[in-house]
């Protein structure tokens, strides 16, 4: 096993990661900017080297910086979380060339699943379900790219190769519409990733949006720990998480959870993962794969009792997945929910960065907080809002709702605006307390709460 790696990422992530090492008795390297010089894991590293300014192209994304910290103090393997660097091919190049190991799978695997174009084609040949959509990149031709659209059939979603985030997209419903919006949207996505390919799918209309973990050896092992249900979004991106994802039959999760198995066999994959899909009428269609841990990771431990980061430290040292996948099935029980807790206005989402003078985090059974944050603790402007993640477990769906209704109720954060107000709502609401709403449920209760 490592005796050291390093963390190369911030906030909420680098905490779970450097408790992952120390439960392991690895000891972990915490880099940081100037604007996280008073982060508590930062304090309380085991040792912590500064690599740049607050602005993230300065620090966290900036590899010789990361590189040479590793190099001067010794680690052994880098650890990239995620955003920054974590799904950057070329890092993953770097760190192995520099003779680090790379917590996540080889910089081949990230090079096809970070272009989404490549990744379509891959799942396509490797057996997993798409969205019906252009073969591949647009080309040039306004007729040829009308043909694809009129085949297709309206409306369509204009997508970059290169992006994420939920940016670089755009909906279009009449062929009028159409070849502005592609020249737009490759703009855009030049601009934005540094690629402008850009392809077309099919816009399913009321998906849901449910995801497949995976973890895989070096050894030919590979298994897939449940669903997740990531339909509440605003701007295509992730508030509330929970697993598994209601209503959906077993039988339907085992078979695509098969498929992202066999594909992850097929192409080599190692360490974390997860098949990200549509989900509608009862059909899987894959969007994307994202080749490192995610945010919503702790749902999935919280139902099977695995825990994620570890294993994915255990599989980088090179040991075996230390279980199988019938364990996981009988082991998987409950229900957990996580709420992202984001520093912003809970009605306009303006962030609200700034100094937190009081810090009350909620407990009791089935409860977990991942968060850096403290009392007095100072939310730099630099970085995405997210300053935490509110997680419950409970043996049925109701009881797990139940617990964040108290553990929310629980939550006392003064200084700074957050989004608790809005879970609060979302966890009383009638139609989420139902189960499976669908990706555009959020948008249009935030619509209708406008009116109100
Ligand atoms: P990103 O990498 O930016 O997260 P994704 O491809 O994962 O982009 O898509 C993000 C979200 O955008 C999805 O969860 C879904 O809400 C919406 N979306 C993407 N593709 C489609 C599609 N073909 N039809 C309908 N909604 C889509």
């Amino acid at each position: 096993m490592f005796k050291k790696i390093l963390v190369a990422n911030r906030g909420e992530i680098a905490l779970r990661i450097q408790r992952a090492c120390r439960e392991m008795g690895i000891k972990a390297v915490m880099v940081y900017s100037e604007a996280d010089r008073e982060a508590k894991y930062v304090k309380l590293a085991d040792e912590a080297v500064c690599i740049g300014p607050g602005p993230s192209p300065l620090s966290y994304l900036n590899m010789p910086a990361i590189i040479s910290a590793a190099e001067v103090t010794d680690a052994e393997a880098i650890h990239p979380g995620y955003g920054f660097l974590s799904e950057n091919a070329d890092f993953a190049e770097r760190v192995e060339q520099s003779g680090f190991a790379f917590i996540g799978p080889t910089a081949d695997s990230i090079r096809i699943m970070g272009d989404k174009v490549s990744a379509k084609q891959a799942m396509i040949k490797a057996g997993v379900p798409c969205v019906p959509g252009s073969d591949g990149e647009l080309p040039e031709d306004p007729a040829q790219i009308r043909r694809i659209a009129k085949a297709i059939g309206y409306p369509v979603i204009i997508k970059a190769a290169g992006g994420g985030g939920g940016r670089g997209m755009r909906v279009v419903h009449t062929e009028a519409a159409l070849v502005n919006a592609v020249q737009m949207t490759k703009a855009e996505a030049g601009a934005a990733f540094g690629n402008p390919a850009v392809y077309m799918e099919k816009y399913l209309q009321n998906p849901r949006h449910i995801e497949i973990q995976v973890l895989c050896d070096q050894h030919k092992n590979a298994v897939y720990l449940g669903e997740r249900d990531c339909s509440m979004q605003r701007r295509h991106q992730k508030v509330i998480e929970e697993a598994p994802a209601p209503g959906i039959p077993r039988r339907l999760i085992e078979k695509i959870g098969e498929r992202c198995v066999a594909a992850c066999k097929k192409i080599g994959y190692r360490g974390a993962g997860t098949f990200e899909f549509l989900y509608e009428n009862g059909e899987f269609y894959f969007i994307e794969m994202n080749t490192r841990v995610q945010v919503e990771h702790p749902v999935t431990e919280s139902i099977t009792g695995v825990d994620i980061v570890r294993t994915q430290i255990m599989v980088a040292a090179g040991d075996k997945l230390p279980f199988t996948q019938r364990q996981i099935n009988t082991q998987m029980r409950g229900h957990a929910i996580e709420c992202r807790i984001n520093a912003e206005d809970p009605y306009n989402f303006m962030p609200s960065p700034g100094r937190v003078t009081m810090w009350h985090m909620p407990g009791g059974p089935g409860v977990r907080v991942d968060s850096h944050v403290y009392n007095n603790y100072f939310v730099p402007p630099n970085y995405d809002s997210m300053i935490g993640k509110l997680i419950v477990y409970g043996d049925t769906r109701e009881q797990a709702l139940a617990r964040m209704r108290t553990a929310l109720s629980e939550v006392v954060v003064e200084g700074i605006k957050t989004n608790v107000p809005l879970h609060q709502d979302l966890m009383v609401d009638a139609k989420f307390m139902e189960g499976g709403t669908n990706i555009h449920y959020l948008e249009q209760w935030l619509e209708h709460r406008k009116k109100r």
